[in-house]
């Protein structure tokens, strides 16, 4: 028989799958696991957009829509950016709509790279950006600066050379927190001129700073031509199952991209799209909402810093943004998965192992803090019993 694909086999099994496959046996057998795992809000959407979107289907918006998405989607987040940014981007040709970010992103990777291109990839840093690189055999160069602040021009400069093709990053960052300022910004971005490279910019926690100002790399739009912004409603407006994002770059990539979109879903659900618009149509109501949930976010932050601090041997950064934080357990236990699946055995406590997430990773553990108060008390609570009881 015929082997399957070269590409696909090469791809990684998802590592999180094992973890959340053991989570589903414990919870089958009546177990409470707390999830300090997920990305996600543990709000629900907003009532504006789930309004909006069924009064789409009823008005029969349930058709095939244009696969760069709808119009006035585009319209609308296009608008805010050419206001926020003094940009003059063309909803027509400067923005596709994709079921979530993670497609842009997808979408976008192998619209840029081709076979053994070097892709510089800023970690540790969110898992999915390897899958795609794999896929096409490029090669992904891991470059370890998402964690500590002092090397982070030096480390950057020794990864980049003419081979490099593109560079991807995620700030706020998922998993570490952190929040490239404006100097590191534009090291990336005197590099990409000088080196002649694409920079992928993930900005959906863009919204989430704690007491950092977020800064965009399209503030330097003199780059424009090689630049693609990712970025998405799941994480700030809590709509994470709706799988609604976007990309915004130059047209030439965009139409890459476009092409992509109408081979491999024609376009993101229609009425989700239509919904979305609520967004811009409530924007004042659901700005005051979102203030409320990202004040939440902060509560818990805090609410994360003081319970780990309690655990001896435990060192961490405390993140600037998004609603992650990276503790350093290599004190305690260098084999971060190791760590994670004996904690979720003995104590019922779900979190994520930093290994998976690139260079860097490894001796930490990444900890979700978008869930309830209560969850993460006693999640820690736990951690804190398990490390007394294995390891002391
Ligand atoms: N980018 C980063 C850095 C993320 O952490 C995630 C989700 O965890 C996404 C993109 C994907 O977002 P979406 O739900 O819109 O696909």
């Amino acid at each position: 028989m015929k082997q399957l694909s070269k590409n696909a086999m090469q791809l990684p099994e998802s590592g999180t799958i094992k973890i959340l496959d053991l989570a589903k046996t414990l919870e089958r057998e009546g177990k409470k696991v707390i999830h300090l795992d997920v990305g996600e809000p543990q709000f629900d959407t907003p009532e504006e957009i789930k309004q909006e979107a069924v009064r789409s289907i009823i008005d029969g918006n349930t058709k095939y829509t244009s696969s760069r998405g709808i119009f006035e989607l585009r319209e609308a987040i296009i608008r805010n950016y050419n206001q926020q940014y003094n940009l003059d981007l063309s909803p027509a040709k400067n923005i596709i709509i994709t079921p979530g970010a993670k497609f842009a992103v997808y979408a976008a990777i192998l619209s840029i790279i081709s076979k053994e291109d070097h892709v510089a990839l800023l970690t540790p840093s969110w898992v999915t950006y390897w899958a795609p690189i794999t896929f096409i055999s490029g090669k992904a160069i891991d470059v370890n600066v998402m964690l500590n602040e002092d090397d982070f021009e030096e480390k950057l400069k020794s990864s980049i050379n003419r081979k490099t093709k593109l560079l991807i990053y995620n700030s706020p960052n998922n998993p570490t927190g952190k929040v490239l300022t404006k100097k590191e910004l534009k090291l990336i971005h005197d590099l990409s001129v000088d080196y002649d490279f694409f920079v992928l910019a993930d900005e959906i926690y863009g919204f989430l700073t704690y007491n950092q100002k977020f800064y965009s790399i399209l503030e330097m739009s003199d780059i424009f031509d090689r630049l693609i912004i990712i970025n998405g409603f799941s994480k700030k407006y809590a709509m994470t199952g709706w799988r609604i994002g976007y990309a915004i770059g130059p047209e030439n990539l965009i139409n890459a991209m476009v092409k992509f979109q109408q081979a491999a879903t024609t376009c993101p659900t229609s009425f989700v799209q239509y919904g979305t618009l609520a967004v811009f149509k409530y924007n004042d109501i659901l700005s005051s909402k979102i203030t409320k949930m990202k004040e939440i976010f902060k509560k818990n932050r805090d609410l994360v810093i003081d319970e780990l601090s309690k655990i001896p041997n435990i060192r961490f950064k405390v993140p600037d943004g998004a609603f992650y934080i990276f503790p350093d357990i290599s004190m305690i236990e260098k084999n971060s998965y190791d760590f994670v699946m004996k904690l979720l055995k003995a104590k019922y406590v779900s979190i994520t192992p930093g290994v998976f997430f690139g260079d860097g990773g490894e001796g930490h553990v990444r900890i979700s803090f978008a869930t309830s108060k209560e969850n993460i008390i006693e999640g820690i609570n736990r951690i804190k019993e398990f490390i007394k009881e294995l390891y002391s």
